[in-house]
């Protein structure tokens, strides 16, 4: 293996599916949806494989995609993109995430991340040779520090990753937070990455607050998503980033070399996807609401402590009450094992593992059945 990733296992999310497999357990680790994405959709790749839509795609994007992403844009954030030069279709927002880091930072770079992070950010970061700087959310409210968020950018920050909806603690941060981030970029002429993966998954109560629309951040914003999370289909690995051109030439110059081009039927379906009546939007927001519920509550009777998420499908809970493990990875092992529940181990997304390691992360993206046998099996035996 080569230095930049020598320190880099197997993620976290393969090592825990796979113990999960072996034990039968039931899953609540990796981020999936234990059901389908909607038939319209899974139609419409069909009609495309069939209809002949085989050959590479322009390396943009197929055009209707393109379009389709910058009318959401335009429809959930206000900001009008234009499709053509601002809008690059990645393999999944992992795809966007890479390309971003590959094409507009340098070796040296200090890149701001906010931890608990999603795991790619940091092995990205490591990728392009690129000093991270660590700003650490903190529960029960994992808001941001101004103090530590100040401390962390400094005239070699070049960039700031931004995940909101937050995986891990499902926080999203309020226009505050945003704006406090906004302008220390301006004041240190740094760029915003941003994860928005969930960003249709939000609760009742809660806004969520695009960077792209805050006052001068487009023009030094990469605002990534995918449609994976919102129409439960993460294995078709459509993604994209939306940016002003000058950051939209680095990210396709990496993005050429790294896939090329993105599964031309997909990106069709994806059309359609997009282009889903408002309703699909609500609905999904409702369905969500209900399961976070239901876990929430499941998981506070079984006697977690639990941080109640404002958005995405993760919810991180104590396991501290328990008194049965040292830490939260051999608390996960103890989980599956004994009770027959998986569940992902947050120290992995801490620079220091201690401060995650009383935490446990629960994904609810899963039937009422499956959210059920969990919280049965945890009431049962823990
Ligand atoms: N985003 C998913 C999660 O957080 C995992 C994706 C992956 O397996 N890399 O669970």
């Amino acid at each position: 293996v080569a230095d930049r990733l020598a320190e880099f296992g197997e993620t976290i999310f393969t090592q825990i599916s796979e113990l999960a497999l072996k034990h039968g357990a039931v899953n609540l680790g990796q981020g999936f949806p234990n059901f389908d994405g909607p038939d319209f959709v899974k139609e419409a790749a069909v009609e495309a494989i069939r209809s002949g839509k085989g050959q590479y795609a322009r390396l943009q994007g197929v055009p209707p995609l393109n379009s389709a992403i910058a009318d959401r844009f335009e429809k959930d954030y206000n900001v009008k993109v234009d499709p053509d030069t601002e809008v690059t279709v990645t393999c999944g927002c992992t795809g966007a995430i890479a390309a971003a880091f590959l094409g507009l930072i340098n070796p040296g770079d200090e890149v701001v991340l906010i931890e608990p992070y999603y795991d790619s950010y940091r092995a990205c970061a490591a990728m392009v040779g690129a000093r991270v700087k660590y700003v650490t959310l903190r529960p029960p409210s994992f808001a941001i520090d101004e103090r530590e968020l100040r401390a962390a950018f400094s005239s070699k920050t070049r960039a700031i990753v931004v995940n909101s909806p937050h995986n891990p603690t499902g926080r999203v941060f309020s226009r505050k937070e945003m704006e406090l981030i906004a302008s220390l970029c301006q004041e240190h002429d740094a760029l915003v990455l941003t994860d928005q993966v969930y960003e249709h998954i939000v609760f009742p109560g809660t806004s969520f607050v695009s960077m792209a629309s805050l006052p001068g951040m487009y023009d030094r914003t990469v605002s990534m998503s995918s449609m994976g999370k919102t129409f439960s289909l993460t294995g078709w690995k459509v993604g994209w980033a939306v940016a002003p051109p000058p950051l939209s030439d680095a990210v396709r110059k990496a993005h050429q070399f790294l896939t090329f081009a993105i599964s031309t039927p997909l990106q069709w379906a994806t059309v359609t996807a997009l282009r889903a009546p408002d309703e699909f939007f609500q609905q999904l927001t409702h369905q969500y609401t209900a399961r976070r519920e239901k876990l929430v509550t499941g998981l506070r009777e079984v006697g977690f402590r639990v941080f109640e998420p404002e958005g995405s499908f993760f919810v991180m809970a104590d396991h501290t009450p328990f008194g049965i493990a040292e830490d939260d990875v051999a608390f996960c092992k103890y989980l599956i094992e004994h009770v027959g529940v998986a569940a992902i181990p947050p120290s992995f997304f801490y620079s220091n593992p201690n401060d995650g390691k009383h935490l446990i992360r629960f994904a609810f993206c899963k039937d009422d059945d499956v959210l059920s046998e969990a919280i049965s099996r945890m009431k049962a035996k823990l």
